[in-house]
């Protein structure tokens, strides 16, 4: 019995990485289709290896958390990718995505890549907005400033690359994987000969982690939030929502807010803070919509 985890999987056949970095080409047991489970990439698996014929997964360990779109599992860290020039930042998406990151207890990395052609005011928005909770980290695939600090932030880590479209994430990806990006520009073109198969999320290794070869994440609705998490997306509130004069307050306009405190001292970056209202009102909007 080895434990490894799932780097790839394709026609019913699942690329199982283990400790000594070798891959093992597994089936998975027959119990599996009966009992609906379906292995993703990135889960661990106990695997056994006969003396002849396939390799099997016996056993899938519990995941932290799974993905639909890309269907992977066990992600500890999602990196968010803004552009320092064009395409301008949306910061929303930016916030959304952070705050599901913390819905799926991912840390989120964020990353200001385009360095070499910045718009500073998008670079001091940057800055101001998350210096302070997030350790942010300025890139460029270009020139390759700020890839070794990228890559040290990647170490031991499974992480999957998120952003607007034409922020560079796959420029970054190639950056980091230059081989590999060469070899998977040959699979999606085989994959496109083939009929209608669908192109599977992999996982890279890289430095005792992984990354997605993929930059596909996409947002899921963000109904039904509890308070909690949704602050959970905000860590510069720290402490503050517990002490707020009412339980469940939701740092809007309730007396006693601890949140409003923080933002009048200037210890909250107002834009942070104003798009948590855009978000939170969002949210309320989507839940009475479906049950007014
Ligand atoms: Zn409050």
């Amino acid at each position: 019995m080895e434990q490894g985890r799932i780097v790839k999987g394709v026609g019913g056949f699942f690329s199982v990485l283990l400790a000594d970095s070798s891959v093992v080409i597994c089936k998975a047991r027959g119990r599996f289709r009966n009992e609906r489970v379906v292995p993703l990439v990135g889960d661990l698996a106990e695997i056994s290896m006969p003396e002849s014929g396939y390799a099997a997964i016996d056993k899938l360990l519990p995941r932290k958390n799974a993905l639909l779109r890309p269907p992977v599992a066990n992600i500890d860290q999602l990196v968010i990718v803004v552009a320092a020039s064009a395409p301008k930042p949306d910061w929303l998406l930016v916030d959304k995505l952070i705050l599901q990151a913390a819905q799926l207890r991912v840390a989120p990395l964020l990353v200001l890549n385009k360095l070499d052609e910045c718009d500073q005011s998008v670079v001091d928005t940057f800055l101001e907005d998350y210096s302070a909770a997030f350790s942010p980290l300025l890139v460029s695939s270009k020139s390759g400033e700020g890839l070794d600090e990228l890559s040290e932030r990647l170490r031991e880590r499974i992480s999957c690359f998120a952003g607007q479209s034409a922020v560079g994430k796959s420029s970054l990806l190639n950056a980091l994987f230059p081989g590999l990006a060469l070899e998977t520009g040959g699979l999606a073109k085989k994959t496109e000969r083939g009929r209608h198969t669908t192109r599977q999320a992999e996982l890279w290794p890289f430095l005792g982690g992984a990354v997605l070869d993929t930059p596909g994440f996409s947002l899921f609705e963000l109904d039904e939030l509890s308070q909690q998490t949704l602050d959970a997306g905000w860590p510069e509130f720290g402490n503050a929502p517990q002490n707020c004069r009412f339980a469940g307050c939701r740092h809007l306009s309730e007396p006693g807010c601890a949140v409003k405190q923080l933002l009048s001292q200037g210890a909250l970056p107002r834009g942070r803070y104003e798009r948590y209202v855009e978000i939170a009102m969002e949210i309320e909007q989507r839940r009475k919509h479906r049950y007014d």
